[in-house]
């Protein structure tokens, strides 16, 4: 079985094409050949970005907004996140806010809260301004 390339295109789609035996990514995505010293200046490029994504990672996590390291898998009790990458991004910039405001966050869903609950924590909740 061949496998196919597991390269981002613009879009944010998978490449798709075959990959190259043995590798993962196709003749379009793939980088050095393997065996070839990686260029110090992407080696630091890498080193650094990784230094940025888990210091990001370590964050979320004493947030509580993930729950492990490298997963990102989210906290449990967190509403699942969109497939629409816009209303993802809106729920995160929710949950930011939310952390940084130290809203109280209401115990039951509001599906499953009763009329009164509703009416109590609609009032308790902090006008938009
Ligand atoms: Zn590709």
């Amino acid at each position: 079985m061949t496998r196919h390339c597991n390269a981002r295109n613009r879009s944010g789609g998978l490449c798709g094409k075959p990959a190259r035996s043995g590798e993962t990514r196709c003749h379009l995505h793939n980088g050095r050949p393997p065996g070839t010293p990686e260029h110090p200046n992407s080696r630091a490029a890498r080193l650094e970005g990784r230094r940025r994504w888990l210091e990001r990672m370590k964050a979320a996590k004493e947030r509580g907004e993930i729950a492990k390291i490298p997963g990102g898998r989210r906290a449990r009790g967190l509403p699942p996140l969109s497939k629409d990458p816009t209303i993802r991004k809106a729920q995160r910039m929710v949950e930011k806010m939310k952390a940084t405001r130290d809203v109280a966050v209401p115990a039951k869903a509001w599906g499953e809260m009763s009329k009164g609950e509703k009416l109590s924590a609609a009032a308790s909740a902090p006008r938009p301004s």
